[in-house]
């Protein structure tokens, strides 16, 4: 019997990074495809690293006031414990999981489910950060956002730490970070 292809449901698995410094509109980036997912009646499964605590624990929250429920979680097994039945999972600050974050989005990716990835390519040290690289490489795609550079208006590539605190541990303090273009850093 012949089925017309348009009956037949199609899983398209992909994995997506959206990456930048801080202030680069990563996360607005991210919220506004997942945004899109919602429209479209797909199940969106949200989640950031429980590390993230500003505005809230429940939701994404962009520089720009966008805000989406979220589940945050501790680790990145966790995720795929809880994003088995999503048709698109999407991961905030994607920085601060450990490296087994690549495997679970492969995983994902490779079993049908749309991947979005945010989070901060480098470090206040301007070192790839986190699992980041990685995710990186296998990404299907990748698009880098670009902050201004607060010193001189150029396009940004780091997020320059102002205080001499030695932790990685961010969080978008805007009196604590800015971003800068290489020549300012
Ligand atoms: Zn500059």
């Amino acid at each position: 019997m012949h089925i017309a292809a348009a009956t037949i449901p199609v899983k398209k698995g992909r994995l997506e990074v959206v990456c930048g410094s801080m202030f680069s509109g990563k996360t607005e980036e991210l919220l506004r495809r997942v945004h899109r997912c919602v429209l479209a009646h797909q199940r969106v499964e949200l989640f950031k690293p429980d590390t993230d605590y500003r505005y809230k624990s429940d939701a994404v929250v962009s520089h720009l006031g966008r805000e989406l429920a979220c589940q945050s979680v501790s680790s990145s097994s966790a995720i795929t414990l809880l994003a088995s039945s999503a048709d698109v999972v999407a991961i905030d600050e994607a920085q601060f999981f450990d490296l087994e974050l690549v495997s679970v989005c492969q995983n994902l990716a490779n079993s049908g489910i749309r991947v979005i990835i945010a989070g901060l390519d480098l470090d206040s040290n301007a070192q790839p950060f986190g699992p980041m690289p990685q995710l990186m490489a296998v990404a299907d795609q990748v698009t880098k956002v670009q902050a201004i550079c607060s010193d001189c208006g150029n396009l940004a590539y780091v997020s320059y730490r102002m205080s001499k605190a030695n932790s990685l541990v961010f969080l978008g303090e805007k009196n604590e970070y800015k971003p800068l273009c290489r020549r300012c850093y």
